[in-house]
C-alpha cells in the first residue's frame, strides 16, 4: 500500500501530494505541528495534542481550519486508512500560500496536512542502552512553547550530538539547563524530580504533563524550578522525555558518567506509570 497523506481535507498516495514553493512554511517556516503517538492502531492522549497545536497556531495567528473534534476524527480516519498500528502521527500546519511578503497577509488559506509512520517499539522501562547527552548552547528564541516548525537551532544541536557521538543535545544558556534539542529533561535530586518550567525556553512536552501527573500519584515530590549545568552530574538519575521516546535515561552528561550507571528506581517507576496510561487510555 503506499503511503497515504491527508492533505487540505483530501486522503491522497503521499507521492501525489502537491505543496507550493510559495507556502509560507517553505519561504518562512510560518508554521506549527504536532507529532502524536499511535499505540494499537489508537491515538495517544490526541485531545492534549490538538489542544497545544491551537495554543500554538493562535499565537502565531493561524486560525485552525476544522474544529478540533472533527481534526481528531480526521487523524482517526487517517490511521484506518494508512493500516498504521505502532507509530506516529505527523502533523503540519501553515499560513498558506501567497506572493512572498514578510508582512502576515490578510487572506491566506491554511496549509494543513498530517501523515502516519510506523515506529519501532522503544526499549521496555529500564532497558536498552541510557542516553548519552551533549550540552550545547541554547541560541534558540524565547517563544519555545510555540510548538513552531522553525526548528534549525535544534537541527544543528542534534547533528552537532550525533557527529560527536552523542545521542541528544542538551540546550543550557547562562547556566542553565533548559530541555534538549527534542526532548523534555528532568533530574532526580535529593530524592525529587526536578525540571525547568515550561515557557520561553521549554516546550510544554504532553509526555512531560503526563509524568508530572504520575510523579503525584507515586507521591514522588516535584520541583519545577531552573536545573544548573552542574547540578546534571551530581543528579542521582537523570532522564529525557517525548511522544517518541517515552521515557530514555540518560548514561550520560558530556564525559561524566550519571548515578549508578543504570536505570534509576524514579525514572524507572515513571516509565512504568507512562505504559499503564498507554495501554487505559489510547483513545
Ligand atoms: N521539547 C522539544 C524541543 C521537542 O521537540 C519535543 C518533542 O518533539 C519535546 C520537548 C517533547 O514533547 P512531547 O512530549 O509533547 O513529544
Amino acid at each position: 500500500m503506499p503511503d497515504l497523506i491527508w492533505i487540505n481535507g483530501e486522503i491522497i498516495p503521499m507521492a501525489e501530494a502537491r505543496i507550493s514553493v510559495e507556502d509560507r512554511g517553505y519561504q518562512f517556516a510560518d508554521g506549527v505541528y504536532e507529532v502524536i503517538r499511535i499505540y494499537n492502531g489508537r491515538t495517544f492522549t490526541l485531545t492534549e495534542h490538538l489542544e497545544r497545536l491551537k495554543r500554538s497556531a493562535e499565537a502565531i495567528r493561524i486560525g485552525v481550519p476544522l474544529a478540533i473534534d472533527t481534526l481528531g476524527a480526521e487523524i482517526r480516519k487517517l490511521i484506518d486508512a494508512s493500516g498504521v498500528r505502532e507509530g506516529m502521527i505527523y502533523l503540519q500546519l501553515t499560513r498558506g500560500t501567497c506572493a512572498r511578503n514578510h508582512l502576515i497577509p490578510d487572506q491566506c488559506k491554511p496549509t494543513l496536512l498530517f501523515y502516519a509512520r510506523a515506529l519501532p517499539p522503544v526499549a521496555p522501562p529500564g532497558q536498552g542502552e541510557g542516553a548519552r547527552l551533549l550540552a550545547v548552547a541554547d541560541e534558540r528564541w524565547k517563544r519555545c512553547w510555540i510548538k513552531s516548525i522553525a526548528l534549525l537551532p535544534n537541527v544543528l544541536a542534534k547533528s552537532e550530538a550525533i557527529a560527536a557521538g552523542y545521542d541528544e543535545a542538551a540546550f543550557v544558556e547562562n547556566g542553565i539547563v533548559t530541555e534538549c534539542a527534542a526532548s523534555n529533561i528532568f533530574a532526580v535530586i535529593d530524592g525529587k524530580l526536578v525540571t525547568h518550567p515550561v515557557g520561553s525556553k521549554v516546550l510544554p512536552g504532553i509526555t512531560r504533563a503526563i509524568l508530572l501527573d504520575c510523579a503525584a500519584n507515586l507521591e514522588i515530590e516535584v520541583d519545577e524550578r531552573p536545573l544548573r549545568e552542574e547540578e546534571m552530574t551530581r543528579a542521582a538519575e537523570l532522564f529525557i522525555t517525548s511522544t517518541t521516546r517515552e521515557v530514555s535515561w540518560v548514561a550520560r552528561w558530556n564525559d561524566r558518567y550519571i548515578g549508578q550507571g543504570r536505570c534509576g528506581p524514579v525514572t524507572l517507576a515513571l516509565h512504568r506509570a507512562l505504559q499503564e496510561r498507554v495501554r487505559a487510555q489510547s483513545n
